[in-house]
């Protein structure tokens, strides 16, 4: 059983009552919960990195970290701590905005924040960070007819390669929103692995189109986020709730 933890921002939380402010983790204490499971013996790994360990081909002991959306809080807070401890990440790009913001969120409330530019994109992938895709334009994949949901997973994947001349492999549904038929486009378009927003850690026998994943809150105690992490709780979860 593997965690697959998932985050978005690295930066203090807003305020009281803004809402989804759990998705913000503060940089101190991202560092604390890396440099604990590090302490513990595991190492982070980007879905790449992760790859041989989810097929099963390797074994040991460690995580995957992923990052939705592209901050550039990300970029500035948790890509020092990552080299630092010698992780690898995977930071999942809204392909057609570069340098552009969260717009996707703004009319739930969630406060504006910045998205990395080409050359902070360049940078966190030349410092051996995985560049996955999250779509063009960070859309509902099933609400939208087949052709145009299959244009934002292929595109996107054809726009970061050419942009950055990595190969790009994996990919992130917003939103978590996907179908048998969705999976089957985004397995065609050629990415090896996709996550999902379902809570619980990735078994093997998972499809790894569909992973599940470990959501880390801004405001989770380190005990609680190492029980997440490292005890068969979220597994347990996943189970109770059939979710398979
Ligand atoms: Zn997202």
């Amino acid at each position: 059983m593997i965690p697959i933890l998932m985050y978005h921002q690295i930066a203090d939380m807003p305020a009281k009552g803004t809402p989804y402010r759990g998705l913000c983790v503060p940089a101190k204490k991202f560092r604390q919960q890396m440099t604990w499971l590090k302490r513990l013996g595991y190492r982070g790994l980007s879905m790449q990195d992760l790859l041989p360990y989810l097929e099963g081909t390797k074994q040991g002991k460690v995580f995957g970290i992923t990052f939705d959306d592209g901050y550039v809080n990300v970029h500035d807070n948790a890509l020092p701590v990552l080299q630092e401890l010698g992780f690898t990440a995977t930071t999942y790009f809204v392909a057609g905005h570069p340098g552009g913001h969260n717009h996707w969120d703004i009319e739930k409330g969630i406060p504006h924040s910045p998205l990395m530019n080409e050359r902070q994109i360049r940078h966190w992938a030349e410092a051996g960070q995985e560049i996955g895709s999250h779509t063009l334009d960070h859309v509902h994949l099933t609400r939208l007819p087949a052709a145009e949901a299959l244009r934002q997973i292929e595109v996107s994947k054809q726009l970061l390669e050419a942009a950055f001349g990595v190969s790009v492999t994996a990919f992130c549904y917003p939103y978590g929103d996907e179908s048998q038929a969705v999976r089957e486009m985004t397995r065609k378009a050629g990415y090896t692995n996709a996550t999902l927003t379902v809570k619980g850690l990735a078994l093997k026998e998972d499809d790894l189109l569909g992973l599940p994943r470990v959501t880390v809150s801004g405001n989770i105690g380190l005990i609680s986020f190492l029980i997440k992490c490292l005890t068969q709780k979220e597994h347990r979860r996943r189970v109770k709730k059939g979710r398979y």
